[in-house]
């Protein structure tokens, strides 16, 4: 039964994550509070009080829907009435394949719209604890700068291993790009551990003189710096990146993370050197996480140095590593498929707090943060897309699909997405999958939406 129809329900934070929910809350005719901060207090990267300010580039990234699947989002989010979206297209910029907008006239509309709209409420001011308890229905979407009197009630009630100040990104491979004739799969002394079966990692294995050249390129290799303000972050200690632990000595990494004991290679019977391993990342077995590589490497530095491991020549990165100032909830353990918070599923939570990456994808779990709680205010209970459109791919992943031991924020990619049921055709032919992907998305988004608009009529 739906519940306090008139009641708003609130949306701490006015980011792109916070403006889509309140957009989609308020179209599907349910009153929202926004409260935002800026203005009473900003954060270290804002700089105005426009909702929705884009705070580094000004780039959505590719626009390209067939191809591409943040291109493949975006198309999706338009299908789905998003403002972020109808901002940004009113306000392109030209950049070839990528949507790149102006970032005033984008934040203005935004705003803008926002502000016109009869059902929105705008706040400006900071919520500084867990909200009251009368407001049955929250989104929080404070994004990566949370300020900290809100981290630490949310820390306080999530505990302290599943709240993180700091994400320390590993590089994320497709598996299909790995060959094979030099990689393998064995965990080390082969054990099965709880969930595997004694095969769980894929290992590349280096001699002595690639090692140390390897190693040679970490040194060497242009790095990003951190910003001012993220320089006293507490984590950085406890997961050094690669390039720092090879700065310590030649054996640093290969008596660390590369260390090559308990492994044997199939390939050859020569005892190896080093051996990076990766792990698998997702459920559907389609990404692996190269363990111990968190590196603030630049992203060019880090394909054309990976790419010296043995095995991974031609590897396709899902995700490149960093390490930066972030908030982030480990959702697969905490979030249910509704983006509530299983310890108070009156919380809900949107953007980038969830573990998603970038403007686009925190955009997207707004709106599907907006869209849920709307049916859920309705009393229409709504299933999340599936997980076959890039909006389900993306949400499932982080509540479920990834692995909660090495959660880390994510970017939509189509290792995110389940196989075509004729995958085997696309390997045998080398052709590309991503279209078939990307019709198969939007025809699954269009049934979702119809069966959405039923139950709302
Ligand atoms: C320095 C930096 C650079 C980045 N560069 C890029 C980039 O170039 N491209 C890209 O795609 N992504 C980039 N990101 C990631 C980017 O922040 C996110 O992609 C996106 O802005 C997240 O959207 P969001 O809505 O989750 O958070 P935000 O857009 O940050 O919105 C959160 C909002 O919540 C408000 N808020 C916080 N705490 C409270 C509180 N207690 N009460 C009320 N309001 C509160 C904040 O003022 C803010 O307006 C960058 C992040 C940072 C930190």
């Amino acid at each position: 039964m739906a519940s306090n129809l008139s009641a708003p329900v609130h949306v701490i934070g006015g980011g792109l994550a916070g403006s889509e929910a309140a957009w989609q809350l308020a179209q599907a005719g349910v009153p929202v509070t926004l409260h935002e901060m800026r203005a009473v207090r900003q954060t270290e990267a804002h700089k105005t009080d426009r909702l929705a300010e884009l705070v580094c580039s000004n780039s959505f990234r590719s626009d390209d829907a067939v191809n591409n699947a943040v291109g493949l989002l975006h198309e999706e989010m338009r299908r789905c009435g998003s403002l972020i979206l109808a901002a940004g297209d009113a306000h392109k910029l030209p950049a070839g394949g990528a949507l790149a907008v102006d970032r005033d006239g984008f934040a203005a509309t935004v705003s803008e719209r926002l502000t016109a709209h009869p059902l929105v409420t705008i706040r400006r001011e900071e919520i500084a604890g867990l909200p009251p308890p009368d407001w049955d229905q929250v989104i929080v979407a404070t994004g990566p700068l949370t300020s900290p009197a809100l981290a630490d009630a949310i820390l306080r009630l999530t505990g302290e291993s599943a709240l993180a100040f700091f994400d320390a990104i590993a590089p994320i491979v497709h598996r299909e790009s790995i060959d094979f004739e030099r990689a393998w799969f064995q965990s080390r002394y082969d054990k099965a551990g709880p969930a595997g079966d004694g095969a769980d990692y894929i290992n590349c294995a280096f001699d002595k003189a690639p090692y140390l050249a390897f190693v040679e390129a970490l040194l060497a290799g242009e790095k990003t710096e951190f910003k001012a303000w993220e320089q006293d972050t507490p984590y950085f200690e406890g997961c050094l990146p690669i390039e720092v632990m090879a700065a310590r000595g030649p054996n640093t990494l290969r008596f660390g993370p590369m260390k090559p004991v308990g492994l044997f290679d199939p390939h050859s019977s020569r005892r190896r050197y080093a051996v990076v391993q990766l792990r698998q990342d997702n459920a559907l077995g389609t990404l692996f996480n190269m363990v111990g590589f968190q590196t603030k490497l630049k992203h060019g530095e880090q394909v054309r140095i990976f790419r010296m491991i043995p095995g991974l020549e031609r590897a396709e990165f899902a995700r490149l590593g960093g390490l930066h100032r972030n908030t982030f909830l480990n959702s697969p353990r905490l979030l249910d498929r509704q983006l509530r918070l299983k310890a108070m599923p009156r919380l809900r939570f949107a953007g980038q707090i969830t573990g998603v990456e970038g403007y686009v994808e925190s955009a997207a779990i707004g709106l599907l943060a907006g869209r849920l709680a709307a049916a859920e205010r309705r009393g229409q209970p709504l299933e999340a897309p599936p997980p076959t459109t890039a909006l389900g791919a993306l949400v499932n992943h982080i509540t479920g699909g990834a692995s909660a031991q090495t959660f880390q924020p994510m970017n939509v990619n189509f290792g995110l997405f389940p196989p075509l049921p004729d995958e085997e055709r696309y390997k045998r032919s080398h052709l590309s999958r991503k279209p078939a992907l990307s019709a198969r998305a939007l025809h699954d988004l269009a049934v979702w939406l119809d069966g959405a608009r039923q139950a709302a009529a």
